[in-house]
């Protein structure tokens, strides 16, 4: 008999009753250290005081009101994100893979618009993830994606990550767009090299093509600057984001430039939920939070710690990993062991971890995590690690 919930994932035997920075309590009273949070969402901890403050607040005056009147928590965050970011314009989803869709309509729009309407094929790239709507699971197009679900919509041309010489040669009049994360998170947290990233913003410069960056993973200060992009001092055209802007509550946007944004006009496109008060009062907060220099500044910080940490580990147990990667608080271990092992010996240590493709176990913890929590989770790992080693011998 098929399950009351449909069984479409792999769920790990625990169940968590309530969490407080990063930290979760099972329902049998076994604490966790929590370094998935939420695969990247919880990116202030749970329970955040100043994010259940700001939800209550909101809970208590509207919770809705549908887009059809103004929201004055979704105009703050889009001014804040404006205020911030290359973008001079937001609209507001629940989801990433919302924002994948739109990004994809507001490019093929914009070339509509321009008198070229022929021009609607997208680049995307080999490992990438872009959501599991109709257009995300075809953008992204591997196989464990998209078997089953056909016809996929068309005009994505997927190309292998790091290969120059195809996307030169893909380059036509045909392109719309190219759609890429900065540092790929499903993927099993691959960064594109800055010089990628600079090498990508001329290529569209040179063709008028539009760049869509894709920080739904790697944005929100997880790679310790607001936006993964900023890193290799570019901004693109279009941009998808979603888990950390709410901190744990759904919440996705996307952020356009004017030009890129010029198709999107009154009843172009819609959200019944998007923008939500509740949802835009959290998001707000998030953002006056992880917008803060000082903030992003301790999240370096407490990456170069963990990372050095875990240089160690990799040292330490040679036959079971083989690198970090990775950029801030989006890091990943490389590894030789099977990455769900890893993750299945955590467990027994009291700590979370997210595995990823490519034998990657993903560490995306909470950017507020205290310095001594770091230390108790690599100590954490550590003991895992030397399970898999004896378990391997
Ligand atoms: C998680 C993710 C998505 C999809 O977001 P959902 O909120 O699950 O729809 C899209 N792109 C990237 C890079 C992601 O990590």
């Amino acid at each position: 008999m098929i399950p009351s919930i449909l069984p479409t994932y792999a769920r790990a035997p625990l169940t968590f009753v309530s969490g407080e920075g990063s930290w979760l309590t099972e329902a049998d009273g076994r604490r966790f250290l929590d370094l998935g949070a939420g695969i990247a969402v919880n990116a202030l901890g749970h329970a955040n005081p100043a994010l259940v403050a700001a939800l209550t607040a909101q809970a208590q005056a509207l919770w809705h009101v549908s887009n059809l009147y103004n929201i004055p928590a979704q105009q703050q965050l889009a001014d804040a994100l404006v205020a911030q970011t290359f973008a001079d314009t937001v609209f507001f989803t629940n989801s990433g893979t919302e924002a994948c869709e739109l990004a994809v309509k507001m490019a093929r729009k914009y070339w509509y618009d321009k008198g070229q309407p022929e021009r609607t094929e997208i680049i995307t790239f080999t490992g990438s993830f872009h959501g599991r709507s109709s257009a995300g699971i075809a953008a992204a197009g591997s196989e464990k994606m998209v078997k089953g679900f056909g016809p996929l919509l068309p005009g994505f041309t997927h190309l292998e990550f790091g290969d120059h010489d195809a996307l030169q040669a893909a380059v036509s009049d045909k392109i719309a767009a190219i759609m890429v994360e900065p540092v790929q998170g499903e993927g099993g947290i691959r960064p594109l090299p800055d010089v990628c990233l600079k090498g990508l913003r001329d290529l569209c410069d040179q063709h008028g093509i539009l760049l869509i960056l894709d920080e739904v993973q790697c944005g929100m200060g997880r790679t310790g600057k607001l936006f993964a992009h900023e890193w290799a001092g570019i901004s693109p055209d279009i941009m998808m984001v979603a888990k950390g802007i709410g901190g744990g509550f759904p919440l996705g946007a996307v952020l356009a430039t004017e030009n890129a944004a010029s198709g999107m006009t009154a009843g172009t496109h819609g959200s019944t939920y998007g923008g939500n008060p509740l949802a835009c009062a959290v998001g707000a907060k998030v953002m006056e939070i992880i917008g803060d220099d000082a903030f992003l500044a301790e999240v370096n910080r407490k990456a170069g710690m963990m990372r050095q940490k875990l240089e160690g580990l990799v040292a330490a147990y040679p036959d079971v990993f083989e690198a970090v990667r990775g950029s801030g608080l989006m890091l990943g271990l490389k590894c030789k062991a099977t990455n769900s092992d890893v993750v299945t010996a955590g467990f027994a240590q009291g700590v979370l971890t997210v595995p990823a493709a490519d034998n990657v176990v993903r560490l995306l913890p909470a950017l507020n995590i205290t310095d001594a929590d770091i230390a108790l989770a690599v100590d954490k790992l550590d003991a895992a690690a030397s399970h898999v080693k004896e378990a391997n011998a």
